[in-house]
C-alpha cells in the first residue's frame, strides 16, 4: 500500500536543520513506519520567477555515461536519480550493509505547505529570506536518523573546549560504564575497533582507488566524450600536451569509463562515515559478526556502519544526514 503524506500528517514532523538545498525534519508521531527516520525535503529559492522544470532528470552526457545502470537513465527526476544512483551504483561497490539510499514518500502539497508554515519560526532567517520548502515537490525522501549523538556535543560545529569534553563525558557516563574522565577513551577505542571490524574502510579504499587518473585525467576524457576541445590541453601547448595523448585517443567506451570511475571514487572520498553504537543489557560474548567487547569496561555492543555517499548531480549534492 502506498503511503501519502497529508496536511494532518505534518505535525509529527519537527525541525532539524538545512543546507543550502533541502530541509531535514525528525519524527515525533508513533507510526512505526517512521520511527527512528528523518525527513529531507527539498528547497525552492523564494523568487517572483516561475521556473520551468527540466523535462528529464539527466543530461544527454549524463545517461551516456551512465548507460549500463537503466533505472538510473529512466528516471524522471534529478531528486530520484540522486537516490537511484546511490541504489544502484555506490551501493552494490561500498556493501547493502553500509549505505542506506533512503526512500522517497508521496506527499501532497498541504503536506508541505503546512510544514513550511509550522517551522518558519525556527529556521535561521537569513534561510527564510533565500528559500521555502519547495512545495511543487510530490515526494520527500526518508532516511535513518543516524544522529544520536547530534544534540550540538559538539559535533563538529565548533571547537572542543574543557565545557564540551565535560558534557561529552557526561553524557557518555549513561552508555559507557568507564571510571570518571574514562568514559571518552573507552568511546575511541569502541570506534577503532568497530571500525577494524566492520571492514568498511576497506571497502572504501577499493572504491576511492577505481580512480587513477584523478581531475587532471579525468578532464581531458570528459572534454572527448562532450565531443569538445580539450581547453586543458589548448592551455598548456602542444609539447606539454603530448602527455596527455594516449587519454585522447582513447575510445568512447575507455572515455566514458575513466569518467564514471573519477566521479564513483570522488563520491566514496566524499561520503560521510556514521557509526551507532548500542550497549547489550544481557552482556553476551562479543563473538558475534556486528558487536565488539570493550575489555576495560567489560561491556559488549552492538554496533552499525553507514555511508553517506554525495551523488554526483548538483541538485543532490548536499549531504544527506543533518545539515549544519
Ligand atoms: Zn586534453
Amino acid at each position: 500500500m502506498e503511503v501519502i503524506l497529508r496536511e494532518n500528517d505534518a505535525a509529527d514532523w519537527v525541525y532539524r536543520g538545512e543546507g543550502a538545498a533541502n530541509l531535514v525534519l525528525s519524527y515525533i508521531g508513533s507510526s512505526p513506519l517512521f520511527i527512528g527516520k528523518v525527513m529531507r525535503i527539498r528547497k525552492a529559492p523564494r523568487s517572483d520567477v516561475v521556473t520551468v522544470r527540466s523535462p528529464s532528470a539527466l543530461t544527454a552526457h549524463e545517461r551516456l555515461l551512465w548507460k549500463d545502470v537503466d533505472e538510473l537513465i529512466s528516471s524522471s527526476d534529478k531528486e530520484i536519480a540522486g537516490r537511484l544512483f546511490v541504489q544502484h551504483v555506490m551501493k552494490p561497490l561500498l556493501g547493502s550493509k553500509f549505505v542506506d539510499a533512503g526512500m522517497h514518500v508521496l506527499v501532497s502539497t498541504e503536506f508541505l505547505e503546512s510544514v513550511e508554515k509550522d517551522i518558519i519560526c525556527q529556521r535561521p532567517p537569513w534561510r527564510v529570506d533565500n528559500a521555502q520548502v519547495d512545495t511543487q515537490c510530490d515526494s520527500v525522501l526518508l532516511m535513518s536518523d543516524h544522529s544520536v549523538f547530534s544534540h550540538g556535543l559538539g559535533g563538529g560545529a565548533e571547537d572542543t573546549n574543557f565545557g564540551i569534553a565535560k558534557a561529552f563525558e557526561d553524557v557518555l557516563k549513561s552508555f559507557i560504564q568507564a571510571n570518571d574522565g574514562l568514559c571518552t577513551e573507552s568511546l575511541l577505542t569502541l570506534v577503532a575497533e568497530a571500525l577494524t571490524k566492520s571492514g568498511v574502510l576497506n571497502q572504501l579504499l577499493e572504491v576511492q582507488k577505481l580512480d587513477n587518473v584523478d581531475i587532471e585525467g579525468a578532464i581531458h576524457a570528459y572534454y572527448d566524450i562532450t565531443s569538445q576541445q580539450c581547453m586543458v590541453c589548448r592551455e598548456l601547448g602542444e609539447e606539454q600536451a603530448k602527455k596527455y595523448t594516449s587519454l585522447h585517443s582513447a575510445s568512447l567506451n575507455e572515455s566514458l569509463r575513466v569518467v564514471r570511475d573519477y566521479l564513483i571514487a570522488a563520491t566514496a572520498k566524499d561520503c560521510s562515515l556514521m557509526m551507532c553504537f548500542r550497549p547489550r543489557k544481557d552482556g553476551g560474548s562479543g563473538s558475534e559478526h556486528n558487536t565488539v567487547y570493550l575489555e576495560s569496561t567489560k561491556q559488549t555492543f552492538d554496533f552499525k556502519a553507514d555511508n553517506s555517499s554525495h551523488e554526483p548531480f548538483g541538485s543532490v549534492s548536499v549531504g544527506r544526514l543533518v545539515p549544519a
